[in-house]
Order: structure tokens, then C-alpha cells, then sequence
């Protein structure tokens, strides 16, 4: 039985992370579990899967849980940072299911890694935001890092059995996002229900509008660095309508291995939990006379300038991921909340990555001050007028 401590019980990976261990009752259990806010669902949550500890984002959260449980469940209630952490260092846990979203994902992955916990990660502003210090953390702690994200997983997937000098490079596959089909002049004035609408995946709101942006595939592009270890040179994407191609892998003979299937992450979020090993799963089998023909594209970086920006501050390194990072979350949460246009989200991200002072060979604390400092940065511009 594998002991699972899940990081964002709430959210889209979340409740796909319960639905595959309630396919597998016998297989895996949850021990612990941390939400923000949605106390309702929590609770449902809680009771159906019994964990021992819980946290919450705060402390009139947790007081709501409580009182919605009533004597239906007893978990210890935490709440807060150290409440992520310690759901993340739980000591029955193996297994850490990193699914909440933005990079205050960093410290209960790093407190996951310290405990020595297998790491499944979702989170990918963890990797985005402080690449370095994780890596080597997990390094030198021996702890495996399983990829959930789609893309991640395909390549991890494609991976397995082959010796990483014959990689010649990943080809991350793009849906493209809710756009798609528009020029440039057509986005000013898109509105929030249309960026989320997404073609493909039913996500958070937040990944929605990054894969509208193609922000998305740019943090892709710097985890799989990071993961893979792979210089950017070496990574590539493609625009693949359908995201029925998860994404590839080049070898040096040129033979091109892909992992297929229908967008459903419970299939990476399952493969994750199973790995090395595959277990049934209750999706939809891939059909692909029904389907007939996928559609790919070159990337375009002018149409999305956001991806050739993170390409750039990949390359440059030490802090300039995070401030990225920092500044997205930010511009995107301000779209989201009615605050500013789609295409500000651009603007906000470029000119405060184009204002900052990197810093090589970051420390966490470098990595930390960086995202304070381009948290203001964003904000200021918006508030003052862009
Ligand atoms: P959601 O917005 O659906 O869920 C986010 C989860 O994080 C919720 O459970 C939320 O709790 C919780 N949360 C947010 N802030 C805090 C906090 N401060 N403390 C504790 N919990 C918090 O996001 P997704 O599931 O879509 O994405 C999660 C991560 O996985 C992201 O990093 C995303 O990029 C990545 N990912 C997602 C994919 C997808 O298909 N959705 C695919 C690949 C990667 P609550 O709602 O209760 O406030």
C-alpha cells in the first residue's frame, strides 16, 4: 500500500489524484492532504478518504473544517506554511503529490525532499522558480522526482529503457491554448470566460490562461530542462492541435519515440504513482481511426512572445525563472480578477523581467527575494498604469 501525501487535494490534479486512488483502493491510501480555501469540498474529501493530518490556508479555514466535519472525521487540522510542510514531511507518507499551484509550492517540495518522500510533481512554478536548488536537493538526498505534467510524463515515459547520451532533444508538443486561432490584433480585447475555455484539457484557471499566453509551454520548457537535463538548445516545441501526441523524444539515430493517448491526467498522474509498474485506469482507450488525422505547426515565438521569453530567461539562469515566474502570477491573477487586458498579461511579465538584476548561482533566499521583489515590481506597474 502506498501512503500518499497529497499537496492541492482541491484543485483540478487534485481531485484526479483522489479519482485514481479510489480506482485503487487496495493500492494506495491518502495520509495526509493540504487545500487553500474550499472548505466544502475539502470536508467531502476528509471524510471519504480519511486522512490522518489536514492543512489549510488559514486559521479561520481550518476552524470551518472543523465545525463542517463535525464528528464525521478527526484529522489533526493544521494550517499555513508549516502546515503544507507538515503535511509534506508526513512521516507514514512515501509519496508526495505536489499539486498546488504557484510557487509557494517551493518549500513543501523542498521539506518533501528533505524527508527523503518520492516526489510526484505537478507543480511546475516549483521547478520554474527555484530549478537549481530543488535538483540538487533531491540529489543529494536520492529522492526521485516523477513528472505529472502531461509533457513531462510523455517524455519520462518515452525515456524509460534508453541511455540519456543517445537523446538528441525533447519535442514538447502545444495545444496552442484558447486562442489559437486568432492573430494578435484579435486578442486586446478577449475576455476572462474565452481564455478559459481551453480545446482540449479542463484545468485550474491559472494553467488555463498560461496556456493561452503559451507562458505555459515556456515554464515547460524550463522544467524539463531542469528534469531532464537537457540544455534549451536541445528543446524544442511544436504545435500539435489535438494533445493526443503528449510529446517526444529525438534520439541520435533520429528514430522519434511519442507517447499517445486522450487527454486525461489521470493517466500521467497514475503512471507517476505506479511507476516503474502500469495498473489498469477507467479512461476513454484512444481511437485513432475515429480521430484520422492530427494537425501540427511550427511554433510561432512572434504570436507568442511569452514562450521566446522563457526560452531567454532559461538561458540566462540564476534568478531570472523566478522573477518570470513571480511576475506571471502576478499579471495572471490580475487578468483573472478583471484588473487588466489579456495582452497586459504580456506586459507586465516582459518589462518586469527586462527591470530586474539577475542574480547567478542563486541561493533559496536569492530566489526568494527575487520573487518579492518582481511580486511589487508587477503590481506597482498595474496599479500605477501600465
Ligand atoms: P487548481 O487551481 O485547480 O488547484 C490548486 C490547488 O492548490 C487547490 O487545491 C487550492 O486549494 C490549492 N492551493 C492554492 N493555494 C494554496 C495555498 N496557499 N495553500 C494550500 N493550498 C493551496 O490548479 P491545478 O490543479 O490546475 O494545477 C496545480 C498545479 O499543477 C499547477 O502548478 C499547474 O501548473 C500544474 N499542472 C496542472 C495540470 C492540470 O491539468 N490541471 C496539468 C499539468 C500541470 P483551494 O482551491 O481549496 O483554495
Amino acid at each position: 500500500m502506498k501512503q500518499i501525501a497529497l499537496l492541492g487535494s482541491t484543485g483540478s490534479i487534485g481531485t484526479s489524484t483522489l479519482d485514481v486512488v479510489a480506482q485503487h483502493p487496495e493500492d494506495f491510501a491518502v495520509v495526509a492532504m493540504a487545500a487553500g480555501t474550499n472548505v466544502d469540498l475539502l470536508a467531502e474529501q476528509v471524510i471519504k478518504f480519511r486522512p490522518e493530518l489536514v492543512s489549510v490556508a488559514h486559521a479561520q479555514t481550518a476552524s470551518a473544517l472543523q465545525e463542517r466535519l463535525g464528528g464525521r472525521a478527526k484529522p489533526q487540522i493544521v494550517y499555513g506554511a508549516d502546515g503544507l510542510a507538515q503535511v509534506a514531511r508526513h512521516e507514514q507518507a512515501d509519496f508526495v503529490m505536489t499539486a498546488i499551484v504557484g510557487s509557494v509550492g517551493v518549500e513543501p517540495t523542498l521539506a518533501a525532499i528533505e524527508a527523503g518522500k518520492t516526489i510526484g510533481l505537478a507543480n511546475k512554478e516549483t521547478l520554474v522558480s527555484a530549478g537549481p536548488v530543488v535538483m540538487k536537493a533531491a540529489r543529494e538526498k536520492g529522492v526521485p522526482i516523477i513528472p505529472v505534467d502531461s509533457e513531462h510524463s510523455a517524455v519520462f515515459q518515452c525515456l524509460q529503457g534508453e541511455r540519456s547520451e543517445d537523446v538528441s532533444r525533447l519535442i514538447l508538443t502545444a495545444s496552442g491554448g484558447a486562442f489559437r486561432h486568432m492573430g494578435r490584433e484579435e486578442l486586446a480585447d478577449v475576455s476572462v470566460e474565452q481564455a478559459l475555455a481551453h480545446p482540449n484539457w479542463s484545468m485550474g484557471a491559472k494553467i488555463t490562461i498560461d496556456s493561452a499566453t503559451m507562458m505555459n509551454k515556456g515554464f515547460e520548457v524550463i522544467e524539463a530542462h531542469w528534469l531532464f537535463d537537457l540544455p534549451y538548445e536541445r528543446i524544442d516545441c511544436v504545435l500539435h492541435y489535438e494533445s493526443i501526441i503528449h510529446s517526444m523524444v529525438e534520439y541520435r539515430d533520429r528514430a522519434v519515440m511519442a507517447q499517445l493517448g486522450t487527454p486525461d491526467m489521470r493517466v500521467p498522474i497514475q503512471y507517476a504513482l505506479s511507476y516503474p509498474g502500469r495498473m489498469e485506469l477507467d479512461t476513454a482507450p484512444l481511437d485513432l481511426v475515429k480521430l484520422g488525422t492530427l494537425h501540427f505547426a511550427a511554433m510561432d515565438f512572434e504570436r507568442y512572445p511569452l514562450l521566446q521569453l522563457a526560452y531567454e530567461c532559461g538561458k540566462a539562469g540564476g534568478t531570472h525563472p523566478a522573477v518570470l515566474n513571480a511576475a506571471n502570477e502576478v499579471a495572471v491573477a490580475a487578468f483573472l480578477q478583471g484588473a487588466i487586458r489579456f495582452l497586459e498579461i504580456e506586459t507586465i511579465v516582459r518589462k518586469t523581467c527586462e527591470a530586474h538584476q539577475g542574480v547567478g548561482n542563486p541561493s533559496l533566499a536569492d530566489i526568494f527575494e527575487a520573487d518579492q521583489w518582481a511580486r511589487s515590481h508587477a503590481q506597482e506597474m498595474y496599479t500605477v498604469g501600465l
